[in-house]
């Protein structure tokens, strides 16, 4: 057995390794294990030194092998449609869940909770939408704005079909730049479990003592369950049944094909760096189509997030209970629209979901010192929302792959 087939089968059983043993050394060594969180670092960096070049050039092969436009139109509005309708369905499951669960009931706040800081920087919608259009397309490179990054790669594919001979040595460029981006993510995969171990020890060890973590996790521990159980909800339940209805496969083999793209969303919180392993994954051993993935992927990492839906929703509504607010059916239409957006404002990277919520917050006009509530148990909740994030990005890459090859035949 080659080197390639040995990783492909024992990968998903290393990381897992990797996860267990990492929450282990960081509660047993607890500060002692930061020693080890260079590896983490470094596997950190390797992922998101990929991640602008593949997209670029998965984008722009992803558009030149579609080649008519109008096909382009069609997968476009049918990915946002399933990326916007699992949306709704988180944001749901999120609300019911905490008005049954009634997380923030009789709640009182702490001294030591009063200390903390609300997180920093202040976020508009509008500037997420502004931000589209790139005024320097290189600094937009350089600074890793994703959103700009597809606009300008989906835009140059586009045209690019259009040049015929003239663009031959530009197809030629970049689908040798996918594919050396592809072997390099292979190779970061290789070293992955060493990184996984290294970001979960160090982050568990930084979690600001396990005393004090477990402290805030039994006071919230409501609010902890109602996230989890909605998270599982959605992708044991609702994300499978889709997959079986509009892919027609079997969801959970998915699953286990996705599982070291899940396990690196939980280890690193943020999909945008998941992203190039979930390419990786849905590829190869998933049978996504390159053309599907190329496009349907980048654009999940950063526009669709059904576990930061589903948290906005229950985080603003744990809020609103701890501070005695009832919240009528209008106002959680209100929730519910605005945690959509806040999740699509949200970027893949760590921490982002909270900082997004405060548009939540705003819109029913609740008290945003709230959020200093969840702080300290964020850094958990913020890794499983992530890998549900890229699960059910990679969801919706099966139903689209699904019906571009109907089209086809
Ligand atoms: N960390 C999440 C992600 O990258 C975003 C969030 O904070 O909810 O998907």
């Amino acid at each position: 057995m080659n080197l390639k087939n040995l990783l492909q089968k024992y990968l998903p059983f290393m990381i897992l390794l990797s996860v267990i043993f990492g929450i282990l050394a960081g509660f047993i060594f607890e500060e002692s294990i930061g020693s080890a969180a260079w590896m983490g670092v470094i596997f950190m960096n390797a992922l998101k030194m990929v991640i602008v070049p593949l997209i670029v050039s998965s984008l722009i092969m992803g558009m030149y092998r579609l080649g008519d436009v109008r096909k382009m139109g069609k997968t476009g509005v049918r990915t946002i449609f399933f990326y916007m309708t699992t949306m709704a369905i988180a944001v749901s499951i999120g609300l019911v869940l905490s008005n049954i669960i009634q997380p923030g009931e009789g709640i009182a706040e702490t001294p030591s909770m009063s200390e903390r800081k609300l997180p920093e920087g202040g976020y508009s919608f509008l500037n997420v939408i502004l931000g589209i259009v790139p005024s320097n397309i290189f600094s937009a490179f350089t600074e890793g704005r994703i959103l700009s990054i597809i606009f300008f790669s989906i835009l140059f594919g586009g045209v690019l079909t259009t040049i015929g001979e003239k663009g031959k040595v530009l197809v030629d460029f970049f689908s040798g730049v996918e594919e050396v981006m592809i072997k390099i993510v292979f190779l970061i995969l290789f070293v992955s479990p060493l990184g996984i171990f290294g970001l979960v020890a160090g982050q568990i060890a930084n979690s600001g003592g396990v005393d004090n973590f477990l402290q805030d996790l039994w006071m919230i521990r409501f609010y902890v369950l109602n996230v989890v159980i909605g998270l599982l909800i959605h992708s044991l339940i609702v994300l499978p049944l889709l997959i079986r209805i509009f892919a027609r496969r079997n969801p959970f083999t998915y699953l286990a094909d996705l599982f070291p793209a899940v396990a690196v969303a939980f280890s690193t919180a943020s999909s945008s760096a998941t992203l190039p392993v979930t390419m990786d994954c849905a590829t190869r051993s998933g049978k996504i189509s390159r053309k599907t993935s190329g496009f349907v992927l980048p654009l999940g990492a950063t526009i669709n997030m059904d576990g930061t839906a589903l948290y906005e929703a229950a985080a603003a509504m744990f809020i609103a209970q701890m501070a005695g607010i009832e919240l009528d059916l209008t106002q959680q239409f209100i929730v519910f629209l605005t945690a959509t957006l806040a999740a699509i404002g949200a970027a893949g990277i760590p921490e982002a979901g909270l900082v997004t919520m405060l548009l939540v917050l705003q819109a029913v006009n609740l008290p945003s010192e709230g959020i200093v509530f969840l702080l300290t148990v964020d850094w958990f909740l913020d890794r499983c929302r992530t890998a549900v994030n890229v699960w059910g990005d990679a969801s919706v890459a099966a139903v689209i792959d699904h019906s571009m090859g109907s089209v086809k035949s």
